[in-house]
């Protein structure tokens, strides 16, 4: 009898402790386990912005795949499915193509940035998403003050000063704060004539920032990154960039040649190969994580549209913390339906979101404690050891080295922009 063959689409949170959980419950002659992905490592995004902000490495963020998993690995993006004849097509980093049949499907290929249509933001802005993306712009931010010390013409100096970022959700809020004491740091330390004065402008369209961490914790943010001196436009949205500026809505221009889009994900569009019904863009599955209408695949995390048994009437959150959890809970599905034990409906009740400004500032609710400053730092910073499956104690020791020196503020010439920010055209 020949073994059957899982394959699993993805290694992020989800993919991840999903391939875990399926090795420690099948011997290798059970079942093959194939594992699709385009990166060698888990990213843990979590972190990202403390690579911008220059205090981690970009390799600290990421957990080697190898010597943790012991799957085949095949490096590349899956992106066609033909769910009746059971086929994956998968094409890897250098173009070639190959297809892999499976009995199993597991789809953990989480989401990209959403699609926009705001002129010019394709062409002139950045994401961030990725390891590339943080150290670019942490690269690219430096080397327009330094080119902003050369110049003499206060128009080019003010773009070059100048920084916006679109969307005050967790990414872009931390995001700002990392960045933002980055360039304080460096403007300290370089004598300029006149001195240089980074600004940054954090735009969004709703009324607050960290809108999940509720009314009291986002003002808290608000208020140190405005006493920070961060220009905060609420209720704005952005309607135009260029090379050299953003207009807002309400017909204002910030000159600036640095723009980074921080506004939000939408699930991966290979969940449109599935030729199945979508929920805002997500695939819906039952309890234990099924793919309804498709025998045999399973789908979890970001592109799954998954009911929130703790809270009645919602779905869960596109966070790291669920894609997580579900990842053990559709292997336990997988398993179960190669006649290996029974698995739960998924059900977590959250543990709480944290965002670290920088500095001793942070907010964060733990168990539903709202915690701000060194409290929130610290819970934020403890849960964040705990839950990435690698590299503790390099980060930790970074955290402590690190702890009241200034940063290294020398660019690595990394000023291309990266080839695959998803939102250069991968979310089409
Ligand atoms: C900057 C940033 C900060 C964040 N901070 C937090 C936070 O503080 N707390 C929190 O809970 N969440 C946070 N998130 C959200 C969190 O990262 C996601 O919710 C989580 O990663 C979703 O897990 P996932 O397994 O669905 O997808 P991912 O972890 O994104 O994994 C998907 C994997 O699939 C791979 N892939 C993509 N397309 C294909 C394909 N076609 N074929 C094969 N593989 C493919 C990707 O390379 C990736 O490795 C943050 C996200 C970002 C970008």
């Amino acid at each position: 009898m020949t073994r059957p063959h899982v394959l699993v689409v993805g290694c992020g949170f989800g993919g991840f402790h999903a391939v875990r959980r399926l090795e420690s419950r099948l011997s290798l002659d059970e079942a093959d386990i194939t594992v699709v992905t385009p990166r060698d490592h888990l990213l843990y995004t979590p972190l990202l912005p403390e690579v911008a902000g220059g205090l981690l490495d970009p390799r600290a963020v990421t957990v080697p795949l190898t010597g943790r998993l012991r799957s085949r690995l095949v490096l590349g993006n899956v992106d066609d499915l033909d769910l009746p004849g059971r086929r994956a097509w998968v094409t890897d980093p250098e173009g070639s193509r190959s297809v892999l049949a499976w009995d199993r499907l597991v789809l953990a290929a989480g989401s990209v940035s959403s699609p926009v249509t705001i002129p010019g933001l394709t062409e002139h802005a950045v994401g961030f998403k990725t390891t590339a993306e943080a150290a670019f712009l942490r690269d690219h931010v430096l080397q327009q003050l330094e080119l902003a010390m050369a110049t003499d013409d206060p128009q080019v100096r003010a773009e070059r000063t100048t920084f916006v970022v679109i969307g005050a959700g967790f990414a872009g809020t931390e995001l700002v704060a990392f960045l933002h004491r980055l360039t304080q740091a460096f403007a300290r330390h370089h004598r300029s004539d006149p001195p240089l004065r980074p600004r940054w402008v954090l735009v969004d369209a709703t009324s607050r920032v960290l809108p999940e961490l509720g009314r009291d914790l986002g003002g808290r943010a608000l208020a140190v990154l405005r006493r920070r001196g961060v220009d905060v436009r609420l209720r704005t949205t952005v309607a135009e960039v260029a090379q050299a500026g953003v207009r807002t809505s309400d017909g204002r221009w910030i000159p600036s040649r640095t723009v980074v889009w921080c506004g939000g994900v939408t699930p991966n569009p290979l969940v449109h190969r599935l030729g199945l019904p979508l929920e805002r863009g997500r695939v819906r599955v039952d309890e234990r994580l099924a793919v309804a209408g498709a025998p045999g695949v399973f789908a979890l995390g970001d592109l799954a549209a998954v009911a929130d048994l703790t809270r009645p009437g919602h779905d869960t959150a596109q966070t790291a913390q669920h894609a997580m959890r579900q990842g053990r809970t559709v292997a336990d599905a997988v398993l179960e339906s190669l006649g290996r034990g029974t698995a739960r409906p998924y059900r977590h009740h959250d543990l709480g979101l944290a965002a670290d400004l920088g500095g001793w500032q942070a907010v964060a609710r733990p168990l539903g404690l709202p915690l701000t400053g060194p409290a929130a730092r610290v819970a934020a910073r403890g849960y964040h050891l705990a839950a990435i499956p690698g590299n503790r104690s390099r980060i930790a020791a970074s955290w402590l080295t690190g702890a009241g020196r200034p940063p290294l503020l020398v660019h690595l010439d990394l000023n291309q922009r990266p080839h695959h920010s998803p939102l250069m055209g991968s979310a089409s």
